[in-house]
């Protein structure tokens, strides 16, 4: 991947790079797509498909995560992508199964609440990953999608602080008609918690519609507390976190107003979903 990013910049190709973990849907294209524009028809547009260890907790769903190499790959060729680098275990943690690999990337500050608080190994992953993936595939341009609100804005801090050489885009969060967030883990959705999970859309929109109508700003334990019961209507869903915060600092809000930004996680059944908006 690195003689061939080489070989492309040295020509005066731009690359373009979309990092997943596969099993795509039309959210990833969406990424490419903006990818493609970025380096415009001449340039070459990777996708990385790599289902990373180490940003998965010991409980978390490692094992069983959704995985369709045949068709992403078609899904690849139909939306003209150049390159699928689909690294292995062994590549990319070499030395990891007889514990001679140790070295990680930490961002420390937007890290520390959200999904950092509920997931406390789960940023050390995706930031040691990507930085391995920029190092690898050398990308002018590297999409991410705002689905992820906080692992877009923590990558774009770790590529500043540690001078990649590239332009990090955040593309928005593609919806299945009913508002659900496209996501590899909605497969997991069996029966009713399918229709069930469309209420982490109803709450944000729920949401917005409560700052749009007080011209004063509200309280957001309220809010919150508010939200909560919306969700938790739904006889599967159980909230795992509701959070207004600053989006440039990630600091919590106490006071929500237009501007604020809201991030929910919550368990349908087994399967944890997550959804943002800025009000
Ligand atoms: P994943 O394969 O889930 O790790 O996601 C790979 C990239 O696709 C990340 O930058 C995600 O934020 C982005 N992504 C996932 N779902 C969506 C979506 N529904 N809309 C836009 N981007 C998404």
């Amino acid at each position: 991947m690195q003689k061939l990013s080489n070989q492309w910049r040295g020509s005066g190709l731009r690359v373009g790079f979309v990092p997943t973990m596969g099993y795509l849907h039309a959210g990833h294209m969406s990424l490419v797509k903006c990818a493609r524009r970025l380096v415009g028809p001449k340039g070459r547009v990777v996708v990385s498909i790599y289902v990373n260890p180490t940003q998965f907790g010991p409980k978390e769903d490692l094992s069983r995560y959704p995985r369709d190499f045949a068709r992403d790959k078609k899904l690849c060729q139909e939306a003209g992508v150049d390159v699928i680098f689909a690294p292995t275990d062994r590549e990319m943690y070499p030395g990891k199964k007889t514990g001679a690999y140790s070295t990680y990337v930490v961002e420390e500050q937007l890290t520390r609440r959200l999904e950092g608080a509920s997931r406390p190994t789960h940023f050390r992953g995706v930031t040691t990953i990507v930085a391995k993936l920029f190092h690898l595939v050398q990308p002018d341009a590297a999409v991410f999608g705002a689905k992820d609100f906080q692992q877009a804005t923590v990558i774009r801090r770790m590529s500043t602080d540690l001078n990649f050489p590239l332009k990090i885009v955040v593309a928005p969060t593609v919806r299945e008609p009913d508002g659900l967030a496209m996501s590899s883990r909605n497969k997991y959705l069996e029966g009713s918690l399918r229709e069930q999970a469309v209420v982490l859309w109803r709450a944000l929109q729920a949401a917005k519609a409560a700052v749009k109508k007080t011209k004063r700003a509200l309280s957001a334990k309220k809010l919150k507390k508010d939200l909560r019961k919306l969700i938790e209507e739904q006889p599967d869903a159980r909230v795992d976190y509701i959070d207004f915060f600053n989006p440039d600092t990630f600091e919590e809000s106490k006071i929500v107003a237009a501007g604020a930004h809201l991030a929910l996680a919550v368990f349908m059944g087994k399967t944890r979903l997550i959804d943002n908006a800025r009000l």
